[in-house]
């Protein structure tokens, strides 16, 4: 970085976005922005992993706020993806039976159970409502449950889902 940019960086910034914004829809820069980033690809996607990594509690604070304001259109955009690549869809979940072999043992003993009127059905403990899903509390337990709808199940799955994460 040289000394001019060091001493006038408010200036500099300033002038470029003014320029940015003049410019942003000339078919000139358009195309050699266009240009720059099918040569630079891998240095894009690099100087990106770079940034997310170290602003990424920022970032990953920023992308969950995102999806709980637009939680409907994310899961319609998700659905749409698993219809438009099927394959990638069944491979997503070939591998996540694989890594959670027990656990889907456990859902399925635990679906059986109820079906058979060894374990009571109840009310989703949220709301109430009567169409529920059984949310396993731990990982062995099959009866270690509790009964939610759909929408407070998976809302349930994501904040396990985010501790992971961020205790990873
Ligand atoms: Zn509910």
């Amino acid at each position: 970085m040289n000394k001019y940019y060091q001493e006038n960086k408010e200036k500099v910034i300033q002038r470029t976005r003014e320029w940015y914004q003049q410019h942003k829809n000339d078919k000139d820069y358009i195309e050699k922005k266009k240009n720059y980033r099918t040569e630079n690809r891998e240095k894009i996607k690099k100087d990106g992993r770079k940034w997310r990594n170290n602003s990424k509690k920022k970032y990953v604070r920023g992308y969950r706020n995102y999806i709980d304001e637009h939680i409907i259109e994310t899961r319609k955009k998700a659905r749409n993806y698993s219809k438009e690549n099927p394959e990638k869809t069944l491979e997503c979940q070939r591998r996540y039976r694989e890594k959670n072999k027990a656990y889907m043992k456990m859902v399925i003993e635990t679906s059986l159970m109820i079906k058979e009127g060894e374990i009571e059905k109840k009310p989703c403990n949220v709301c109430g409502q009567i169409e529920v899903m059984a949310y396993h509390l731990d990982r062995i337990n099959p009866f270690n449950i509790v009964f939610l709808c759909k929408e407070h199940f998976w809302d349930r799955k994501k904040q396990e889902y985010r501790k992971k994460k961020d205790n990873r």
